[in-house]
C-alpha cells in the first residue's frame, strides 16, 4: 500500500508563511496571549516542518504608539527604554516556552520604518488615500496634538471621571476624545483645545464588495484564493457582522510623537506618524525581510508568489484587523498574497474570570518559567488541551494539575518508562530481534498479516488522523489523538503482560517489546509539535539525535507504510529518565494563593476610589413612562416572623402581614440582619412581582431596601404607626 500523506481536498502550496500577532511592548506576556496567537502557530509550524514543508514563522514586538509613551511618562523613562525592556523579555520568554519563531523582529528597527514608509508612499502615490480635515484636541502648553490616550475626562455613558479618549475602563464603552465631558490633557493637565488637522484615510467603504466576496467565497479577481469551509465560524461571523454594518474610511496616520514618521517627501508630513493599522501588520513583512537577509533567501517569494500559503494566527480581538483591514491594505498596494486562513482563537479565562493585566489577574509566562522550572511542556499541554479554538475556555490550576498527573504522568510517562526499563531488564537495553515465524498471526481472524505488522499499520492510521486535525487547526483533537496513541501503547503492554510471560513465552515478549519500542519512537516524533522538550527527552532515552524538524515525520510515515521499523534490531537505547513527575498540591496552592493576593491588593486599592465614583455617578436608569411606574403595586407591611434558610447564607424567610393577608417573602438580607432584629419592622413590599422559588421557598414579592456605597442596607418604612396593606405611590 502507498500512503496518501496529504489531504486530497486541500490545495497544495509550495511554501508557507505563518505569522503570530505582534505582542505590544508595554507589559509582560500572560497565558492568555500564549493561548491566543503563539502556541497554536507553533504547533502548526513545527508540524509542517516535520512534514518537510518550506515554512517560515514570523513575529516581532509592536513598539510604536501612544500606550508606550504613556507608560514611559508614568515611569519617568524614555519610550525606547520601555520597548527595549519588553522586547528582550518577550524574546526570552518565547524561547524558553519553546515558541520556535524563525524571526522575532521589532517595529522600532530602521528596516521596519523604511518598509512601512515605502508602503505608505506607494499607496499615496497611486491615489489610494483620501485626505480629510478633522478637528482634534491640541495641548497648547505642550504644543502638540493629543492621541486618544493622552486625554482623560468624564465618560458620557457612566460618569466615570477617569475615562480615556478611546475607552472608558469602567463601563467598557469605546469612545472618541470629543465624547468626553471636561477633557483634560494628560501632558499638561490643562484643558485641550480643538484644532484642525489633516489625515490620510484608507477608503474601506470602497473595498467592501470585494472583501465580502473574498471572505465568503474565497474568490478574488476571478481565482479561488481560499476555502471558506476551512475558516472558523466565529471568524467568518465577526467579519460579516462588520461588513453588514458597513465599513468606514480609516485614518492611516495620527498626530503622534512615537512611531514611524510619515515620509518626509510627502506634503504635510510634519508631526504625523503612521497609525497602528498601517504600521503593525507591515511588521510581518519587515520581519520576513530581516529573516531573508539573515538566511540568504528571497522575501518576495514568501509574500508575492501565489503559491505561498499565508496564515495569520491571532486572538479574536484582532480578527477585523487581519481579515479586512490588512488584506485591504495589501490589495490596495498590489502584488501581495492575501491570507488563506486566519484561524483566530477566542479568549482564555483564568479561574472563572477574565484575565486582566491591570488587575494582575493573570499567570505571567516568565514567572511560571521561573517559579515552576523545567515544566514547559506541562504548561503547553494543559493549555493546548483547553485551547479556546471555537469558544472562550478556561485555565485553572486544578485542571493543570489533573492534566499533568492523570494524563502526562499516568499515561505517557508511565508507558515510556515501562518500555525503557523492561528493555534494559530483558535485553540489556537493546531493541530485541524476533523470529518472524513466532509472531502471532490473526488475532482478529486476519491471518495474512502478523500482529506486529498490523499494529504498526494501525499506528500509521492513527498518526494520519492526528495530522489531519493539525492541518485543520483543530489542535485539541490532535493532542487527544496523540494521547490515544500512548494509551494504545499502554494497552498493548497491559494486555500481553510481558512481566508474567517472559519466562514461559520469551519469543512472544520479544515481539511485544519490539512493537512497544516502535510506539515510543513514533511518539518521540509526533509529540514534537505539542511538546518539543518531551520529544528531546524521548529521543535522548532512545539514544537518538534530537529532531531537526526537517521532514522527520514524513519519513517516518513512509517507513510505517512500507512496514519498516523505526528502531532497528539491536539498537542500543539510553538510560531511563523521568519524562514527567507529579504536580503536588503545595505547588498548586502557592499559585492559587498568589492570585488571591493579587485580588486582595486590587480590592483594597480600588475601594476608596470605587466608592467615591459610585457616589458621584449613580447613573440614572433609562427614562420610563408613568404607565410603567403605575404597574408597580407597592404596599406597606409588617414582618411578623423571620427565620434563616438552611444552606443559604444571604437569605431570610420572612412572613409579612399585609392587613388583608399574610405572605411569605424570601429576602437577601441575612448578612445584615438577624431574624430577631427584623420581627416587628414596618417595610415596603413590591406586592405584584411574579412569585419566585428560592432554595425551595416560594417568594411572593420583594422588600424594598436602600443600599449605600459600602453595601449597607436600610428598610424603607412608613412613619409612625402606619397601617398594613396601604398603597405606596
Ligand atoms: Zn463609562
Amino acid at each position: 500500500m502507498h500512503p496518501e500523506h496529504f489531504s486530497n481536498t486541500m490545495r497544495q502550496y509550495k511554501r508557507y508563511l505563518v505569522t503570530s500577532a505582534l505582542p505590544y511592548a508595554n507589559g509582560p506576556l500572560h497565558i492568555g496571549h500564549l493561548a491566543g496567537a503563539y502556541l497554536s502557530a507553533d504547533i502548526y509550524v513545527r508540524f509542517q516542518r516535520l512534514m518537510g514543508k518550506d515554512i517560515v514563522f514570523i513575529c516581532g514586538s509592536d513598539e510604536n504608539g501612544a500606550a508606550i509613551t504613556i507608560k514611559a511618562m508614568q515611569e519617568g523613562v524614555h519610550p525606547q527604554q520601555i520597548v527595549d525592556k519588553y522586547h528582550a523579555q518577550f524574546k526570552d520568554t518565547f524561547s524558553r516556552i519553546g515558541i520556535s519563531f524563525d524571526m522575532y523582529h521589532r517595529t522600532s528597527a530602521p528596516l521596519h520604518h523604511e518598509t512601512s514608509q515605502d508602503f505608505f508612499r506607494t499607496l499615496y502615490k497611486s491615489g489610494q488615500f483620501e485626505e480629510k480635515e478633522s478637528e482634534q484636541y491640541y495641548d497648547e502648553e505642550a504644543k502638540q496634538f493629543l492621541a486618544d490616550r493622552y486625554i482623560m475626562g468624564t465618560c458620557p455613558r457612566c460618569g466615570y471621571e477617569q475615562a480615556y479618549g478611546d475607552q472608558c475602563e469602567k463601563c467598557g464603552s469605546s469612545l472618541s476624545p470629543t465624547d468626553l465631558i471636561d477633557p483634560v490633557s494628560r501632558l499638561s493637565g490643562k484643558k485641550p483645545v480643538l484644532r484642525k488637522t489633516v489625515h490620510w484615510y484608507l477608503p474601506l467603504d470602497k473595498y467592501e464588495s470585494w472583501l465580502k466576496d473574498w471572505i465568503n467565497t474565497g474568490n478574488l479577481d476571478g481565482t479561488q484564493q481560499h476555502d471558506p469551509e476551512e475558516w472558523k465560524n466565529h471568524v467568518l461571523g465577526q467579519c460579516n457582522s462588520w461588513l453588514d454594518g458597513g465599513l468606514q474610511p480609516r485614518a492611516m496616520t495620527r498626530d503622534l510623537d512615537w512611531g514611524v514618521d510619515v515620509p518626509s517627501d510627502i506634503k504635510g508630513h510634519e508631526g504625523k506618524k503612521l497609525y497602528v493599522w498601517l504600521d503593525a501588520p507591515i511588521g510581518y513583512i519587515s520581519s520576513t525581510k530581516q529573516w531573508a537577509a539573515d538566511n540568504n533567501k528571497n522575501w518576495k517569494r514568501y509574500w508575492q508568489d501565489q503559491d505561498t500559503a499565508l496564515i495569520h494566527f491571532i486572538g479574536k480581538d484582532n480578527i477585523v484587523f487581519h481579515c479586512l483591514i490588512f488584506p485591504a491594505i495589501l490589495k490596495a498596494h498590489g502584488g501581495y498574497v492575501l491570507p488563506i486562513n486566519v484561524p483566530a482563537n477566542q479568549f482564555l479565562n483564568l479561574e472563572g474570570k477574565k484575565i486582566s493585566t491591570s488587575r494582575n489577574w493573570a499567570v505571567w509566562v516568565h514567572e511560571y518559567l521561573d517559579e515552576i522550572p523545567n515544566r514547559q511542556d506541562e504548561l503547553r499541554y494543559a493549555m493546548i488541551k483547553n485551547m479556546p479554538e471555537q469558544k472562550d475556555s478556561e485555565f485553572t490550576w486544578k485542571g493543570y494539575q489533573e492534566a499533568v498527573n492523570s494524563e502526562l504522568v499516568n499515561n505517557l510517562a508511565n508507558f515510556v518508562n515501562r518500555v525503557v526499563v523492561l528493555t534494559h531488564k530483558y535485553y540489556g537495553g537493546k531493541v530485541p530481534d524476533f523470529d518472524e515465524s513466532t509472531d502471532i498471526y490473526g488475532p482478529d481472524g486476519i491471518d495474512d498479516i502478523s500482529f506486529h505488522d498490523a499494529e504498526l499499520l494501525r499506528l500509521f492510521d492513527d498518526i494520519q488522523d492526528m495530522n489531519e486535525h493539525i492541518r485543520s487547526f483543530d489542535f485539541r483533537s490532535g493532542l487527544k489523538t496523540l494521547m490515544e496513541i500512548s494509551t494504545k501503547g499502554n494497552q498493548i503492554l497491559q494486555f500481553n503482560e510481558p512481566w508474567k510471560t517472559i519466562k514461559e513465552d520469551p519469543e512472544n515478549v520479544k515481539v511485544v517489546m519490539n512493537l512497544c519500542l516502535q510506539y515510543v519512537a513514533a511518539i518521540g516524533i509526533i509529540c514534537r509539535p505539542f511538546m518539543p522538550f518531551t520529544s528531546d527527552k524521548i529521543r535522548q532515552l532512545l539514544n537518538q539525535k534530537p529532531l531537526t524538524e526537517k521532514g522527520e515525520l514524513v519519513k517516518m510515515l513512509d517507513q510505517l507504510a512500507e512496514g519498516e521499523v523505526l528502531l532497528k534490531k539491536h539498537h542500543k537505547i539510553g538510560e531511563a529518565i523521568h519524562l514527567f513527575t507529579r504536580i503536588e498540591d503545595a505547588l498548586i496552592d502557592t499559585q492559587i494563593n498568589k492570585l488571591k493576593a493579587a485580588e486582595a491588593v486590587n480590592t483594597a486599592a480600588n475601594q476608596t476610589t470605587e466608592s467615591k465614583e459610585i457616589q458621584s455617578i449613580a447613573p440614572i436608569k433609562a427614562e420610563i413612562a408613568f404607565d410603567d411606574f403605575a404597574k408597580l403595586d407597592i404596599r406597606t407591611a409588617t414582618i411578623i416572623n423571620a427565620e434563616k434558610i438552611e444552606n443559604a447564607d444571604k437569605l431570610l424567610k420572612l412572613t409579612l402581614d399585609l392587613g388583608f393577608e399574610q405572605r411569605t417573602v424570601v429576602s437577601g438580607i441575612a448578612e445584615h440582619y438577624q431574624p430577631k432584629d427584623v420581627i416587628g419592622r414596618k417595610v415596603s413590599l413590591l406586592a405584584n412581582l411574579a412569585p419566585r422559588k428560592m432554595r425551595g421557598v416560594t417568594s411572593q414579592g420583594m422588600i424594598l431596601m436602600a443600599e449605600n456605597n459600602e453595601g449597607k442596607l436600610s428598610f424603607i418604612s412608613p412613619d409612625g404607626n402606619w397601617e398594613n396593606g396601604q398603597i405606596i405611590r
